[in-house]
């Protein structure tokens, strides 16, 4: 094994620049790989990139809305031109929402299912073809605990991220013969802006202080506690590996054990 198992790959990460694709970006780069990571705030793809300076891989950032088939169009014209061409696309965008059936709109329901399932479905659709040309590839899609069971308060994300699984599995199916495998890693809580949103909405609704609010989604994990970004980060890594070239169309809980399916 090499020091930098992934050196000579190519990867794209959308939403790379924040929270958990931050991590993942980080982490493929320690490894080796050059990497592409977009996101629509050009602030955060400077301030990862400049942080990435001196990491001995190319760093390539994009801006690219998932919601925006032209500009997913756009990003992969891109990444064509800085990687050559893309081994690794771990598909992590993503937008979450909670209120309950009666509150959830269409507005909710339709953006959720754009960003987290749409978007992914493109993107693969952008780079795994190719992947199976080549004869070797990695997609890694972010989903969710709330893509393995059903959650309160979360039926449009829930159903959004289940879409997400489904479409991990039939491209794992249609890809098993062609070098490529695909996966999606199923977080619970993570300790990301995205928690942040949850626990400022609670505050909201209920009148708990920040803290009582945080200590009450931990009431729902079996370890009482957040995953942090790098945990997430470390499967996705994992996942690039050769020696993981048999893990394919698996939902890869990390969860602290909170579905036990
Ligand atoms: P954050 O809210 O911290 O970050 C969301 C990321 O998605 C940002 O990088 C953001 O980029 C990007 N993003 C959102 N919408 C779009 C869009 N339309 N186009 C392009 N990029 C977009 O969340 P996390 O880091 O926590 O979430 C990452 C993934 O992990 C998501 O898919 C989420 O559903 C999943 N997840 C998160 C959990 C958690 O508890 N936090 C638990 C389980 C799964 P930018 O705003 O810069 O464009």
């Amino acid at each position: 094994m090499t020091a930098r198992p992934l050196a000579g790959r190519r990867a794209v990460i959308t939403g790379g620049a924040r929270g958990i694709g931050a991590a993942i970006t980080r982490a493929l780069a320690a490894d080796g790989a050059d990497v592409l990571a977009c996101g629509r705030n050009e602030d955060a793809l400077r301030e990862l990139a400049d942080s990435l300076e001196g990491a001995g891989v190319e760093v390539h950032t994009a801006t690219c809305d998932v919601a925006d088939p032209d500009s997913i169009t756009m990003m992969a014209t891109l990444a064509g031109e800085h990687l050559g061409h893309v081994d690794i696309l771990v598909n992590n965008a993503g937008c979450a929402h909670s209120a309950p059936l009666h509150h959830q709109t269409l507005e909710d329901w339709n953006r959720l299912f754009a960003v987290n399932a749409t978007g992914t479905f493109l993107c693969t659709k952008a780079f795994a073809p190719a992947m199976a040309q080549q004869g070797w590839g990695r997609v890694i899609n972010i989903a969710s605990v709330a893509a393995r069971t059903g959650l309160r308060y979360v039926s449009a994300y829930s159903a959004a991220k289940h879409a997400v699984m489904g479409f991990t599995r039939s491209i794992a199916a249609e890809m098993a013969d062609r070098g490529v495998t695909a996966n999606a890693i199923c977080p619970g809580y993570v300790d990301t802006d995205m928690t942040e949103q949850t626990l400022a909405r609670i505050v909201e609704k209920t009148g708990m202080s920040r803290d009582e609010a945080l200590a009450s989604i931990l009431q729902t994990t079996p370890q009482r506690r957040l995953i942090t970004p790098e945990e997430v980060a470390h499967i996705a890594a994992m996942l690039c590996g050769e020696n993981a070239r048999g893990i394919n169309g698996q939902a890869i809980g990390m969860d602290g054990g909170e579905f036990l399916g």
